[in-house]
């Protein structure tokens, strides 16, 4: 037999092998990929988008400027105990179908997240401390038996969808404007029992915000809960963004509403402890708050934000930087009977409510049990300066670690 023979027996051998292994090999993956006992993480580069046909509503070519009014899209991931994430899908914005027996609809299975997409002053699109939005709302899920998305992938799906919809909906010629985004987990699962959802849906839907003025010039006029009316109490789940905190006290809104009040303020227990985040000055200076550790207080962006800037910016020996008297910054357990003490002996200087939706408004009235507690924050230049801050962050007006930029 000539070597070349032989070579050639050799090569054939090789590639019958080479072969041979890449058989068993995509026969062993697709075994894998058909074994449904195999979980799998969200993985937002896997999205399939669809996108819309064509725009029913030209004039939606102006931008949202509704709550009524949503982009053409959404993010929506099914999840299931056994198989975990699906590919997540960005579709058109529309109905889906529930079964009538879905876990949310009886017992409440879903928490959400509120953020914003702002258009920059110098004409980028910013999200303002996205991460903190991804870890609450996987704090959220875990007090309501739903799975979360890891933070990587929910911030890439929130950028992916904002990417597409932004340019159109948040367009240049509204600077200083943004949209409002609503990610959402909702237990699906059919079963008729009362146990733990073993299907859910992320979602990630996006709406307009009318540009109103933001409240009366003088400041919101906040209504102090009943005292047979609780909306947070220790062990309970005031202090995470799940949907059944918010139905039972719409019924308390309508009340504050119809008597000609902007929110209510909700109290807990017999010292009327606030568990809202809401933040006081005092004359001495004093930038008063509750800490948000024993379970009242939702752990807010917003109230962080304002927090971390004042006790930075304001802090004796930074604050003249700015023409401002130093503050302190205190965190302790916020009770009517303080505020209303503070008030009666003048060192109360200015109320402020914060968060994603509302931002930092001034307070202008708390109406505690017909106990009138005038304010006078709308200009209290402490409050208008934190404000600017934040705005010149979420705006792109100062560079920040805070505000993350969505490619478009
Ligand atoms: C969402 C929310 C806030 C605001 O939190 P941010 O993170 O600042 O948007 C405040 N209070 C309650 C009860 C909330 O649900």
């Amino acid at each position: 037999m000539h070597t070349t023979d032989v070579n050639e027996g050799v090569e054939d051998a090789k590639e019958w092998l080479a072969k041979a292994f890449r058989r068993v090999r995509l026969t062993v993956i697709s075994k894998i990929e058909q074994n449904e006992s195999i979980y799998r993480e969200l993985d937002a580069s896997r999205a399939k988008v669809t996108l819309k046909e064509k725009d029913a509503n030209p004039k939606s070519q102006a931008g949202a400027d509704s709550r009524k009014t949503f982009t053409d899209h959404m993010v929506v991931v099914d999840w299931t105990a056994d198989r975990g994430w699906a590919d997540p899908e960005i579709v058109p914005h529309a109905a889906f179908t529930l079964m009538p027996t879905a876990s949310v609809l009886h017992y409440s299975t879903v928490c959400y997240e509120g953020m914003k997409l702002y258009r920059g002053f110098d004409g980028k699109l910013r999200l303002y401390r996205p991460d903190e939005n991804a870890a609450r709302l996987a704090t959220s899920a875990e007090r309501i038996s739903l799975p979360a998305p890891p933070p990587a992938e929910f911030k890439a799906l929130v950028k992916k969808l904002c990417s597409i919809d932004g340019p159109k909906w948040l367009p240049q010629s509204r600077q200083g404007e943004y949209l409002y985004i609503r990610p959402c987990i909702i237990g699906t699962d059919p079963s008729m029992g009362f146990d733990i959802p073993k299907e859910a849906r992320f979602f990630i839907v996006i709406s307009g915000w009318e540009t109103v003025a933001e409240t009366a010039p003088s400041g919101l006029r906040l209504l102090t809960s009943r005292a047979d009316e609780i909306r947070a109490w220790p062990g309970g789940s005031g202090n995470f963004k799940v949907g059944p905190n918010y139905g039972p006290t719409l019924r308390n809104l309508g009340q504050t509403k119809g008597r000609g009040y902007d929110m209510t303020l909700w109290l807990f227990g017999p010292d009327s402890r606030i568990t809202e985040a809401l933040c006081y000055l005092e004359k001495y200076l004093e930038l008063v708050t509750s800490p948000v550790g024993d379970g009242l207080i939702l752990p807010g962006i917003t109230r962080q934000s304002v927090l971390t800037l004042a006790s930075e910016r304001l802090r004796e020996g930074a604050a003249t930087a700015y023409n401002l008297e130093p503050l302190e910054v205190v965190e302790r357990p916020l009770t009517m009977s303080d505020l209303a003490a503070a008030h009666d002996e003048g060192r109360l200087l200015a109320g402020l409510a914060v968060g994603t939706t509302y931002f930092v408004t001034p307070v202008g009235e708390i109406d505690w049990n017909g106990k009138q507690i005038l304010l006078d924050s709308a200009e209290n230049k402490h409050l208008l300066a934190i404000k600017g801050w934040l705005s010149d962050i979420m705006y792109g007006k100062v560079e920040s670690e805070w505000a993350e930029i969505v490619d478009e």
